[in-house]
């Protein structure tokens, strides 16, 4: 699956905001976003367009997308998803994001980002209900188990993550024991779960035109 693979940083100063893509970098005095709080590029420091409709709802769209690391193409399958789903659309498509194992990983905290969560995942040290998994997209459901899978070398590396990662906390849906590296998932994701505000109806009012 395609993903974007260049600066980090240009997605949050593009953004506006910072939507913390990179770990713990993010919080200290060197977040790009935090230094230089203008768009990049070489008219990043001109003057500011108030945005329309559409460009709010884009900007939203492309929010949701750089948080999450999915590509137009994947998110689209999710919006589909979702408009066929029981129940509010925005808020399906926010707990199918929310529950994809890339996800999963970051916030039980095994990866100090969504990026390095996927990482952990490629390298095939996750294992759902006993099964390796190495795609970040695969969807948990509730009462799946995920532990981690892997020889003790690489297990160090995500004990560090696991340090660095301790001040987050575990969401409510799920549960997740550090010593043993085993988490459960309690129940399905739901929008007070999630961390970063998200205004889902935008991105309905944009792909319903
Ligand atoms: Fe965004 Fe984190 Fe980079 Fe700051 S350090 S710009 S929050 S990715």
């Amino acid at each position: 699956m395609a993903r974007y693979t260049g600066a980090v940083c240009r997605l949050c100063r593009r953004q506006g905001e910072k939507l913390f893509l990179k770990g713990t970098k993010c919080q200290t005095e060197k977040c790009a976003a935090s230094k230089r709080a203008y768009p990049p590029g070489q008219h990043g420091q001109g003057r500011r367009q108030k945005l329309s409709n559409y460009g709010t709802q884009l900007k939203e769209k492309q929010k949701v997308k750089r948080i999450y690391g999915v590509m137009e193409r994947q998110f689209r399958k999710y919006f589909k998803i979702a408009s066929k789903t029981k129940g509010v659309t925005g808020k399906v498509l926010l707990q199918l994001l929310e529950r994809r194992l890339d996800n999963v990983v970051f916030r039980a905290g095994l990866g100090i980002s969504r990026a390095q969560a996927r990482q952990i995942i490629r390298h095939n040290m996750i294992a759902v209900n006993s099964r390796r998994v190495n795609i970040p997209s695969f969807l948990v459901s509730s009462d799946d188990l995920f532990e981690i899978k892997t020889k003790d070398k690489a297990k160090a590396k995500i004990k560090e993550n696991l340090e660095i990662s301790k001040e987050r906390t575990v969401p409510a849906w799920l549960e997740f024991n550090a010593d043993e590296m085993k988490g459960k998932v309690l129940r399905l994701p739901e929008k007070a779960d999630i961390q970063q505000p998200i205004q889902e109806q935008l991105i309905v009012e944009l792909y319903s035109k």
